[in-house]
């Protein structure tokens, strides 16, 4: 049977220039700073955001993890949105690794405003904890992929030097918030001190996230790497799929955005219950609750078709398009989701 896997784009596949660039990289000891490879995707990713320094990290949640604890002190607070990834997906990290405490507050589909995040912060009272860092989550996944415009992220700029508080972003997605807006990434991450985004998402690298900021920020966010494990020696190999997804794989970002947007129209056609303007970027999340279903039941009868989709909550279902999704499965998943309506 045919499979057309949208639980994520993480499930992308590495591409054959990517799989050669692996082969013939030159590599040595990053730990000791010395493999090549891993310092021209780092300057790239640096240079694509700009920004003076990058880190290449295992993942995005090792990249947000760092970020957390570089810039905050045990029993510091951080602001961040109440349902995005470092609070929701990332373990209890703050708590366990960086030992801060998360002041959550609701966005308006993942976006919270500039007012909201003013509101949040701690004046000198000292029963309270010092409010440390925000996090911005652009795109903001569980929000059904949806995107921050630089004036949103301006005028958090404002309130945070206002307070000299930094910002960090969960940039995981953020070439896909910079493709929908046909803008350069690095008018997405000039009002943020550090941005962590994914390769192995989209961008379909097999491994990794950069780290960026500035120079100083990036030399205690290696030691922290350190730290953590994540210090890795011929990293080269997977730092060479990097540079060919930062060099190859962002323009088309704008297929899948197309993809999702068919997909999610024939999905409201049909009246299942969804929200049109969160679907900006590559996800489409829906409700299954008008049709009778709950998610779990939907998920099954998708299944039999060969379809894979991720369960969000009791009703809901998120379908990511990406690279290795064309026209055609697209096609068929809007008849096989036809066929289940109808029954
Ligand atoms: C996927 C994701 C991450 C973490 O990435 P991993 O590489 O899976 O650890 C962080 N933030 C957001 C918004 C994500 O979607």
């Amino acid at each position: 049977m045919k499979i057309v896997d949208l639980r994520s784009d993480t499930v992308t596949q590495p591409t054959s220039e990517m799989r050669k660039a692996m082969y013939q990289a030159e590599v040595g000891d990053d730990v000791y700073g010395e493999d090549p490879t891993v310092r021209a995707l780092e300057d790239l990713g640096a240079q694509l955001t700009g920004k003076q320094a990058g880190l290449f990290v295992a993942s995005g949640t090792m990249g947000n993890q760092i970020a957390a604890l570089v810039h905050t002190k045990r029993g510091d607070e951080i602001i961040c949105e109440s349902e995005c990834h470092m609070y929701y997906y990332e373990v209890g990290g703050l708590a366990t690794l960086a030992g801060v405490q998360t002041r959550t507050i609701e966005g308006v589909r993942g976006v919270i405003s500039a007012d909201k995040v003013e509101k949040a912060i701690r004046g000198d009272d000292i029963h309270q904890p010092r409010t440390a860092l925000i996090c911005l989550e652009n795109t903001h996944n569980r929000a059904g992929g949806t995107y921050y415009t630089p004036d949103c992220l301006k005028a958090v700029k404002v309130v945070a030097d206002k307070h000299n508080i930094p910002i960090h972003i969960d940039g995981a997605r953020v070439f896909n918030a910079a493709v929908a807006q046909n803008l350069a990434v690095a008018r997405l991450t000039e009002y943020a001190d550090s941005i962590n985004f994914c390769l192995s998402k989209g961008l379909c690298a097999p491994v990794g996230s950069l780290l960026v900021g500035t120079s100083e920020f990036i030399s205690s966010a290696r030691r922290i790497r350190k730290l953590l494990g994540g210090g890795m020696r011929q990293a080269g190999i997977l730092a060479a799929a990097g540079i060919v997804a930062l060099n190859t794989m962002i323009d088309r970002l704008d297929e899948d955005h197309k993809n999702a947007w068919r997909l999610a129209d024939a999905i409201a056609n049909l009246g299942f219950g969804i929200d049109m303007n969160t679907v900006q970027t590559n996800i489409v999340l829906f409700e299954v609750q008008s049709v009778g279903m709950n998610a779990e039941q939907f998920a099954n009868l998708l299944e039999n078709h060969g379809i894979k989709c991720s369960q969000f909550g009791e009703f809901k279902i998120r379908l990511v398009t990406h690279h290795d999704i064309g026209n055609e499965d697209i096609d068929y998943v809007i008849k096989a989701i036809t066929d289940i309506f109808r029954g």
